[in-house]
């Protein structure tokens, strides 16, 4: 149960896988310590020691989430993050002083927030607190405007300036980042679901026993090519074959040994047929085969197709088993409609089977 769960959730989220989620948290993190390494430096050089210090605890504080980053701990790393840059946006606006762009990084927790949340499917429900978040970093990003207002700013052009470009960079850098990370995964998310996509549309018309078509997947052939003749003319045949006295083989032989009949008699089949034609297994041990073209020819490949089947045993082990069809043929020029065509088949395929079998009617 616990098995098939985990399984249906990687088909649902397999998106992006846990550890490159993880991998992304602990780019986006490290960044972070570089951006304050950076600012860090530059606080320095300026002799203004509390906010460098600050930066530094900074550094600290993102290296410790980068080493604990993962998925499964969105929630606490979400939080300590907006009171991260909640605080550092207010104590830099309080001790460095406004113009130099430091409440900007406050906008950044939300692409992260709304990223990692989305990417991750089973945290979609977390999508609350990347709202509580957001709504936390804009009241924070209003005081810090207010702080501005209410005081002259406490550095000069000359450092102001390097500080407000770093920060303003930083968080272009930061926000064309996220873009591209956001392109990738609507890229990857497409990518998916249309390979799952694929290989489920061919599962559901693909018999799992012979890999023929199975009866679904051969409607849909049928149809184009039925709605074909009826526009350009260009004329088909079907040719329902039926595997003689195959309960017995079954009985005889074993279940087992009836199934791999079945496949040895689908290659058969599929490599005595050109890439225009198309065979299926119609049902339990009846095939359709889908001939395009002249129908004067669907008797002579359809004998021929018998007689292949009539000198190629199936063997398994010490047995070897030499098994025969009936075929019954119908074309569309006879004029009835699909379902017509295909009921003709199967009459003369009983007509044959009436006939004595291993025969092409
Ligand atoms: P006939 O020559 O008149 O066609 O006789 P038959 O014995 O071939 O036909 P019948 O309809 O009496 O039996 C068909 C058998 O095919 C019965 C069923 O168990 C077997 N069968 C159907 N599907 C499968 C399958 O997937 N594997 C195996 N091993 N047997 C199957
Ligand atoms: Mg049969
Ligand atoms: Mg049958």
């Amino acid at each position: 149960m616990n098995e098939l769960k985990v399984k249906e959730s990687d088909i649902l989220s397999g998106v992006i896988p846990e550890y490159e989620l993880q991998r992304q948290m602990k780019i986006l993190l490290c960044a972070a310590c570089v951006n304050h390494g950076v600012l860090c430096i530059l606080l320095g050089v300026f002799s203004l020691m509390y906010p460098a210090l600050y930066q530094l605890a900074s550094v600290i504080f993102y290296s410790i989430l980068a080493v604990i980053a993962h998925p499964m701990y969105f929630a606490v790393l979400y939080v300590l993050t907006v009171v991260e840059v909640c605080a550092h946006a207010l104590l830099m606006t309080a001790l460095v002083g406004g113009g130099c762009a430091f409440s900007l990084y406050v906008f950044l927790v939300i692409p992260v927030g709304v990223y990692i949340s989305y990417t991750q499917y089973s945290d979609r429900t977390k999508i609350w607190l990347v709202v509580a978040g957001s709504v936390a970093v804009l009241a924070a990003f209003f005081f810090a405007l207010y702080m501005e207002s209410r005081r002259e700013s406490a550095v000069v052009g000359a450092v102001c300036v390097p500080l407000l470009i770093c920060n303003v960079c930083a968080v272009w850098i930061f926000l064309i980042n996220m873009t591209v990370l956001f392109i990738k995964q609507v890229q990857t998310g497409y990518l998916h679901w249309e390979t799952v996509t694929r290989s489920l549309i061919k599962e559901a018309n693909t018999d799992p026993l012979t890999g023929l078509l199975n009866r679904r997947g051969m409607q849909v052939i049928l149809s184009q090519r039925y709605a074909y003749w009826r526009k350009n003319r260009i004329p088909f045949s079907l040719v329902m074959g039926d595997i003689d006295n195959f309960k017995s083989v079954n009985d005889t032989y074993g279940h087992d040994f009836g199934d791999r009949t079945l496949v040895h008699i689908s290659s058969l089949i599929a490599s005595m047929l050109r890439s225009s034609d198309v065979a299926c297994r119609w049902g339990g041990e009846e095939f359709l085969i889908l001939i395009v073209g002249d129908p004067s020819n669907t008797r002579i490949i359809a004998e021929r197709i018998r007689q292949g089947i009539e000198i190629s045993p199936v063997c398994a082990g010490s047995t070897e088993l030499y098994v025969t069809m009936t075929f019954g043929v119908a074309s569309s020029e006879s004029g009835a409609d699909l379902d017509g065509i295909i009921r003709m088949a199967d009459q003369n395929l009983y007509f044959g089977k009436e006939q004595g079998k291993n025969c092409v009617i």
